[in-house]
C-alpha cells in the first residue's frame, strides 16, 4: 500500500509498505477520505512530543471496513464508517466517566500510532473498544463523513457555551472550524453572528456561510464595532478559533455581562500575555476551553452530517490524491480555502 510518512519536520514522504496484519481484536480500514487538520499542520511544522518519526499522521478519517479480527463483533466487512481521534485506555477516571478525550494516556490516531494519510489504517483494540467508530448513511459521502471529527470538536465547544435563541455570537477566525461554528450557531438560533477575520477570501467565506457582519481588524476597531452592533452591551457568546493571545485578551472586553467565552485555539507559550481577570469577576463571565470531543458528541456530529443539518459540503474547498499530500498541507498552510481533503484511492 502507499503511505505518506512524516520523516522529519516539514518532510512528508510518499512511499510504499506492506498492508499490516491485524490481530483478533483489530480492524483494517480502507481510507477513502482524510482531512488535513490544524493539528496536522502544527505537527508538520514543529513536531510533537507524542509523535516519533517516521509516522503516518492524520486523524480525520472516513473509510470502509475491509478486514476484521474474529473477536470484533460490532462491525462487518463493507461497513462505511467515520472515526473520532482519541484512543481511550478504557480504565482511567476520565475513560470511566465517558470523557475518553481527556484520557490520562493521551493517545490519538496519527500520534502514537499510524493515522490516515495512507491507503489503509489499522484500528487497534483500545480504539475498537473505546474509541469512536460510527457507521454512516449510504447517502453520506466519505469526504463529508471525514468532517465528523472536526465537527465533533465544534459541538463540544458549543455545548460549553450554550447558544440560545436570540444570542449575538462573535467568532474569531473563519477557517474551516470558524465557519463550522458560524453555521452551527445560526442553526442553533443565534440571531446575529459577527466574524472577525483579516484575510479577504475568508471574510467572504464567513458571509457565505451565514455570518451577518464581518469585521476586518486591520481597518476597523473591533471593540467599537462589536459595541455598535450590540447596542453597547457586548456579545452573549465569544468563540476564539484563531491562535492569538491578543484576541484572548480582547474577547473578555467584547463579551456582554454574564456572557460566555470559548477558548478553542491554543497559543504558543511564548505569546503568553496577561488577561484582565476583573472582566471575568465583575462581568460574571463564563470562560471555558475545549479540546477534542467525547464519543457521544462524535455520534452527534455524524447525525448532523447524515441528516445534512447544515451544508457540510461548503467546508471542503480542496481535494488531493495521496501522492499530493504535501501539496494539501502547503495549501492548508496558505489559508486560501477551508478544509483540504486527501482521497487516497482516487
Ligand atoms: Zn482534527
Ligand atoms: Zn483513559
Amino acid at each position: 500500500m502507499h503511505i505518506v510518512a512524516l520523516t522529519d519536520k516539514e518532510t512528508l514522504q510518499y512511499t510504499e509498505k506492506a498492508i499490516p496484519d491485524i490481530t483478533e481484536n483489530e480492524i483494517l480500514l480502507k481510507v477513502h477520505a482524510i482531512g488535513v487538520c490544524g493539528s496536522d499542520l502544527r505537527i508538520y511544522k514543529n513536531g510533537d512530543d507524542r509523535v516519533n518519526y517516521p509516522r503516518v499522521i492524520g486523524h480525520e478519517i472516513a473509510g470502509e471496513v475491509v478486514k476484521i479480527g474474529k473477536m470484533v463483533k460490532r462491525f462487518k466487512i463493507g461497513d462505511r464508517v467515520t472515526l473520532g481521534a482519541h484512543i481511550p485506555c478504557g480504565e482511567c477516571l476520565f475513560c470511566q466517566k465517558e470523557e475518553g478525550h481527556q484520557c490520562v494516556k493521551g493517545e490519538s490516531v496519527g500520534y502514537q500510532i499510524d493515522g490516515g494519510f495512507s491507503e489503509y489504517v489499522v484500528l487497534p483494540r483500545n480504539f475498537v473498544e473505546y474509541g469512536s467508530i460510527q457507521k454512516i448513511k449510504d447517502s453520506t459521502s466519505y469526504e463529508l463523513a471525514s468532517l465528523s471529527e472536526p465537527f465533533s470538536c465544534v459541538l463540544s465547544g458549543l455545548k460549553e457555551v450554550e447558544i440560545n435563541a436570540g444570542d449575538t455570537v462573535v467568532v474569531y477566525g473563519a477557517g474551516a472550524i470558524g465557519c463550522m461554528y458560524i453555521a452551527a450557531a445560526k442553526k442553533m438560533g443565534a440571531t446575529k453572528v459577527i466574524t472577525i477575520q483579516r484575510s479577504k477570501p475568508r471574510q467572504d467565506k464567513a458571509l457565505q456561510v451565514g455570518s451577518d457582519v464581518v469585521i476586518d481588524p486591520n481597518s476597523t476597531n473591533t471593540f467599537e464595532k462589536v459595541m455598535e452592533e450590540t447596542n453597547g452591551l457586548g456579545a452573549d457568546v465569544v468563540i476564539i478559533t484563531a491562535p492569538s493571545a491578543s484576541v484572548q485578551k480582547e474577547a473578555l472586553e467584547i463579551a456582554k455581562k454574564t456572557g460566555r467565552v470559548l477558548f478553542f485555539a491554543g497559543v504558543k507559550q511564548l505569546n503568553e500575555i496577561s488577561l484582565n481577570t476583573n472582566h471575568i469577576i465583575y462581568k460574571q463571565l463564563k470562560i471555558v476551553g475545549t479540546h477534542g470531543a467525547p464519543r457521544r458528541l462524535h455520534v452527534e456530529a455524524v447525525k448532523w452530517i447524515d441528516e445534512g443539518i447544515i451544508d457540510f459540503s461548503f467546508f471542503i474547498t480542496h481535494r488531493f490524491s495521496l501522492r499530493e499530500t504535501e501539496l494539501a498541507f502547503k495549501t492548508a498552510l496558505n489559508k486560501d480555502g477551508l478544509k483540504c481533503i486527501v482521497l487516497p484511492h482516487n
